[in-house]
């Protein structure tokens, strides 16, 4: 395939953080590196004065503000920041447990506002953004064509960064060998308890890993004056998070969510979103790139979505600038900076496959009544749920025989008190 390196085409589909990541590395990186490259970003929603949103409960985790800065250049916003995560509460069906670990430097923020900060950095950086939805593709040997719902767009190499926007992955699909990663759904809804000091739950996330089979996790976030509730799995829906909403535990941290009566008390709204959860088949080939998760290429399991959008972003723009925009080049450069992600796919599978199981046996009990004393027990815990470390490191800590004895001993008769500490 010919390629022209000196005057560098690029439109990106998508301007959430995988799109506006990859726009801003690569003006910086070519402007480093002395080359012309005319960007183009399109996006179809309008984030300012919150019109439309992405779908997140809005938790950034490590290392993004240092991708901003030392990737990207601009400042993480911690003005928009609500709250500082201080820990997390993960509760089985009978038991909780309190965990907490160094370093762990998460923020929840408004998401609507994140991409729109986001997106001004991209104007600010005299990127071009197209305020309009691609509706089409043509690929042909020297250029790709990007039909917008405005005007068309001719590029040398496309960045899909629509994330998991069934019309754009339609498109792809029918242009390309690309097949977009398989999802999970998720409910979320906004809930304020009208009492401050309840409601921020002193900065701790609240994980539940009931034992509902339907429900694969739950969380109840803190947003300084209210909370995000959302649950997680292949088939939730509204009455699944009503009776969410109305599990003893969910209760015990929301008191006044009010058992059966959630809706009619507080006109609480549901909104529907989706996780990837697997790898997305032929996410690069000629003129093309996937990126976040369009790509597929997140955490597998429990998220950091936000963070690996950017970290991907930036390494797409790295590759093209580098490497070129062949299958070729993404194939040794793109998907060799991402083996850390991929590699931990089978292991996130894993992971998630035997939390299903023990939730729905009732052994996560004595797993986390095990972990009060065991502190790799609790350590590999923490990195689960704080999404910290890779899940081969999570299983080889839970793994250990100490561990393992731990769990044994917590199982044993008359090992089954429950946890006093309360948030
Ligand atoms: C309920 C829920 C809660 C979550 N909570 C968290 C969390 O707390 N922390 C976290 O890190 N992650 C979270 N995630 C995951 C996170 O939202 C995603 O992983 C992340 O947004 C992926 O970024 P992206 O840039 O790849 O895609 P997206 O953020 O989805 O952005 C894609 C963008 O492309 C645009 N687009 C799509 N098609 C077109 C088109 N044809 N033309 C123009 N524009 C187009 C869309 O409008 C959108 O702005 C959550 C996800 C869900 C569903």
């Amino acid at each position: 395939m010919k390629q022209d390196f000196k005057d560098l085409r690029v439109v990106i589909i998508g301007g959430g953080p995988g799109g506006t990541a990859c726009a801003l590395a690569m003006r910086r990186k070519a402007e480093q590196l002395g080359r012309k490259v005319h960007i183009t970003l399109i996006e179809g929603k309008q984030f300012i004065h919150e019109k439309h949103y992405n779908q997140c409960v809005g938790v950034l985790s490590p290392p993004l503000p240092e991708l901003l800065e030392n990737e990207l250049g601009i400042p993480f916003p911690m003005q928009l920041c609500l709250v500082e995560i201080q820990g997390y509460v993960l509760h089985s069906s009978g038991e909780q447990i309190i965990l907490q670990g160094a370093g762990d430097d998460s923020f929840a923020m408004r998401r609507v506002q994140f991409d729109q900060y986001m997106l001004n950095q991209v104007y600010k950086a005299g990127i071009e953004v197209f305020n309009a939805r691609a509706v089409d593709l043509e690929f042909h040997t020297d250029r790709v064509i990007v039909y917008t719902e405005s005007l068309p767009l001719e590029a040398d190499v496309v960045v899909g960064a629509f994330g998991l926007d069934e019309g754009s992955a339609g498109l792809f699909a029918r242009h390309t060998a690309y097949r977009p990663p398989h999802a999970m759904n998720s409910l979320v809804t906004k809930f304020d308890p009208q009492n401050d000091h309840d409601s921020n739950l002193e900065g701790y996330i609240h994980a539940f890993l009931i034992s509902n089979p339907r429900i694969e996790f739950g969380a109840v976030t803190p947003k300084c004056t209210h909370c995000t509730i959302n649950i997680a799995g292949d088939h939730v829906d509204t009455p699944l998070m009503d009776r969410f909403l109305s599990n003893e535990q969910v209760l015990q941290v929301l008191p006044e969510l009010n058992g059966g009566n959630v809706q009619q008390n507080h006109d609480l709204i549901y909104f529907k979103g989706r996780f990837p959860r697997s790898l997305a088949r032929n996410y690069y080939g000629d003129r093309y790139v996937m990126v976040g998760d369009a790509a597929g290429l997140v955490r597998a399991f429990k998220g950091k979505g936000v963070t690996t959008a950017v970290m991907t972003g930036i390494r797409a723009a790295d590759t093209i600038l580098n490497h070129g925009y062949s299958q070729k080049a993404f194939h040794d450069h793109y998907r060799t900076a991402n083996h850390d992600i991929i590699q931990d796919l089978p292991y996130g599978h894993t992971m998630r496959f035997l939390t299903i199981m023990m939730s729905r046996i009732g052994f996560l009990n004595p797993v986390l009544r095990a972990a009060r004393d065991c502190p790799d027990l609790e350590s590999a815990l923490f990195d689960a749920v704080s999404a910290h470390a890779l899940y081969r490191e999570v299983l080889s800590k839970s793994l250990r025989p100490t561990t393992i004895l731990a769990i044994l001993k917590a199982m044993l008769p008359g090992s089954n008190s429950r946890s006093t500490s309360k948030r």
